[in-house]
């Protein structure tokens, strides 16, 4: 093989040389511009920290390194552990208690039977008088208030109805019973993984807890202390705002009257202002009426229409409509849309809130959306603060792995991101 000549040589260097005096300098800029840009594009990118709130950065900084540090040590690692085994550690963090602190703004995704902490139910609502009790084939509960009799008939596969305040009297260990009332009105099991396999066994367990707690829920005095409460547990978080997904069942008195959905709305009209006024810090609360997505497509209608007049009837209070239950065993977004294009065929704005995608359908919502049938666009531009809540079904890909997990959508948190 022939060497090459000095002066071919002498081309190739000064080939290289330019090479590694011209090529890297626009790159490194180009890389460094690009970084800068994207991280002015995150999420307070371009907040000016005062000196304060550096200080208070660097110090939950620090706090964050040294919790990381613990969990290398311990093998303990919160967000890739099952949430029902992370939660003791996550109450004990200091990063979360300060994170509890500050203000949150808005939470958007709330369930009108899961907004409140489960202890409140079993200490304070079964306490009330007249509280009856009935036992499941399964070791489930049902529970209804009523006098002077027991209310019939007694619901499916479950005993008599017992007084729960004369049981209580005959237990040796209340508190052991009480605490079981709890594991009742929860998912939380030792075992997650073996007790709830796939999404249908999770799902299924999932509505039984709903079931339980409404008879609970359902009653009038209950039903009204119950909302003041969790708006008070929120607000206890440094919330400013919910927005409720509520399915506005049946509400009954003790003597058997039952409510419409008219007169749930307006009570959460009214407990929403007494606690505004009350909390003058606190922005508010909206509904969003949200039909089962089992029912099939009449029902879906009825339930439009009666989405539409209640939102008539209370325009500040009623925000819109969701479907709520298992994306993958409901129906879809699409397979509703005679149901759900009736609104937009009727000229009248009825907000959709579709939190579609947890499961799959959020491609069928968008294409509705794209081909029209909702009109959405116009919805979203005319009112800001809806368009916020539709960004906020994206965004809710990302924060509500809490929920996921149990649902068997996701194992490890820190990796689904
Ligand atoms: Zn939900």
């Amino acid at each position: 093989m022939k060497p090459p000549s000095s002066q071919g040589l002498r081309l190739t260097c000064l080939l290289l040389a330019l090479a590694s005096l011209c090529l890297p300098i626009p790159l490194w800029k180009d890389r460094d511009s690009l970084m800068q840009e994207e991280k002015a594009q995150e999420t307070g990118g371009n907040l000016v920290l005062s000196r304060q709130e550096q200080q208070l950065n660097t110090k939950l900084v620090s706090l964050k390194k040294m919790e990381i540090a613990t969990a290398m040590t311990t093998g303990q690692f919160p967000p890739s552990m099952h949430f029902f085994r992370a939660k003791r550690l996550i109450d004990q963090s200091k990063v979360f208690n300060i994170i509890k602190l500050m203000p949150k703004g808005a939470v958007l995704h709330l369930h009108d039977y899961a907004m409140l902490s489960v202890g409140w139910l079993v200490y304070n609502a079964t306490y009330l008088p007249d509280c009856y009790i009935c036992f499941t084939h399964t070791g489930t509960v049902r529970f209804r208030f009523s006098k002077p009799h027991p209310p019939h008939p007694v619901p499916a596969q479950c005993s008599q109805w017992v007084l729960l305040e004369s049981y209580r009297k005959q237990l040796h260990n209340v508190s052991e019973f009480d605490r079981s009332l709890v594991r009742n009105l929860t998912l939380v099991t030792d075992a997650p993984e073996q007790a709830y396999p796939s999404q249908t066994f999770i799902w299924k367990r999932f509505e039984e807890v709903f079931l339980i707690a409404s008879g609970l829920i359902c009653y009038a005095p209950v039903f009204k202390a119950y909302f003041y409460q969790g708006l008070l547990e929120f607000y206890e978080d440094n919330v400013q705002y919910v927005e409720i997904r509520a399915i506005l069942p049946t509400v009954y008195e003790l003597d058997g009257t039952q409510h419409n959905k008219s007169w749930s709305v307006a009570i959460y009209q009214e407990v929403t202002r007494q606690f505004v006024k009350e909390h003058p810090d606190f922005l508010g609360a909206k509904i969003i009426f949200t039909a089962h997505r089992m029912l099939n497509v009449s029902q879906i209608k009825e339930a439009i229409v009666t989405a539409m007049a209640l939102r008539a009837q209370f325009p500040d209070t009623l925000a819109g409509f969701d479907l709520v239950g298992d994306e993958d065993e409901g129906h879809s977004l699409w397979d509703l849309k005679d149901a759900l294009t009736i609104p937009y065929s009727l000229g009248v704005n009825l907000p959709y809130f579709f939190h579609a995608g947890e499961t799959g359908s959020l491609l069928q919502g968008l294409l509705l959306v794209l081909h029209g049938h909702f009109h959405l666009g116009a919805v979203l531009t005319s009112h800001p603060l809806q368009q916020q809540n539709f960004s906020a079904i994206i965004l809710h890909f990302k924060v509500k792995q809490c929920l996921s997990q149990p649902q068997v959508l996701t194992a490890d948190t820190h990796q689904s991101n």
